[in-house]
């Protein structure tokens, strides 16, 4: 959609829909995201946090121990802690089956992440769930976050990059191990990746297990550099380096 289409049709979208708070629906006078009692409740990522994954804490040479034993993107990113009305709103959104979140949830993400995509070229690849999965939720998160910002930022997405051949257990409770192979050999990308920079978008990195085989899956074919970009990063339970 040209531009000036795209901004006479948000604005008509947001007349239709009247802003709410994504954590707790109050209406909203504009569309910042949260009312004021839950953006008190929102955390920024901490500027001290691993170069590579974005781990909150202060670590030697800038890495976490994860990271210094070899991860295969080049950088991930989140705006926000996995915290408070954060966190509260992704899981509105996954679990209780609001697709309409993707909305503020993801032009929050464009207006914060529009910095640190300068230096994170490619183009947008949301990390798929499997179809049975996608069957039982009727709508893929990542891949509605990826539209939103990419339509935002005039970025194009290429949601049928990467596919995931196998259903796989919530990651949740499972030790670090147990995440690892729960999700080995899960994802499948297109030969089209080859020789391209590509930015994985999902809702939540926690400890990397499923973006770290997503991305083993890019670069098997061949893509150029990947890049990780999530609304939030849940604190894995790394020992702080200093
Ligand atoms: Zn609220
Ligand atoms: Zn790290």
């Amino acid at each position: 959609m040209p531009t000036r289409w795209r901004d006479a049709f948000d604005a008509v979208v947001d007349v239709l829909l009247p802003p709410a708070c994504a954590a707790c629906d109050v209406v909203l006078p504009g569309p910042q995201g949260f009312c004021d009692d839950c953006a008190h409740e929102v955390l920024e990522l901490p500027t001290v946090h691993c170069r590579r994954c974005a781990e909150p804490g202060s670590f030697e040479r800038g890495l976490c121990s994860r990271c210094v034993s070899g991860v295969p993107w080049e950088r991930a990113w989140a705006p926000f802690e996995h915290e408070g009305s954060i966190a509260k709103s992704i899981h509105r959104f996954k679990y209780e089956d609001r697709s309409d979140l993707s909305r503020p949830l993801g032009l929050l993400l464009a207006a914060l992440a529009k910095k640190e995509l300068t230096s994170m070229p490619g183009l947008l690849v949301p990390l798929p769930l499997h179809e049975a999965r996608f069957r039982e939720r009727k709508f893929d998160q990542a891949g509605l976050l990826a539209a939103v910002v990419g339509q935002r930022l005039g970025r194009e997405v290429k949601a049928d990059w990467l596919s995931r051949t196998r259903d796989t257990r919530r990651q949740v409770g499972l030790s670090e191990a147990e995440r690892e192979a729960n999700v080995r050999g899960a994802f499948v990308a297109s030969a089209a990746v080859r020789g391209q920079d590509v930015v994985l978008v999902d809702d939540v990195l926690t400890s990397g297990a499923t973006a770290r085989e997503a991305v083993r899956a890019l670069t098997a074919v061949g893509a150029a550099r990947v890049f990780v970009l999530t609304l939030a990063r849940a604190r894995s339970e790394l020992e702080s380096g200093d």
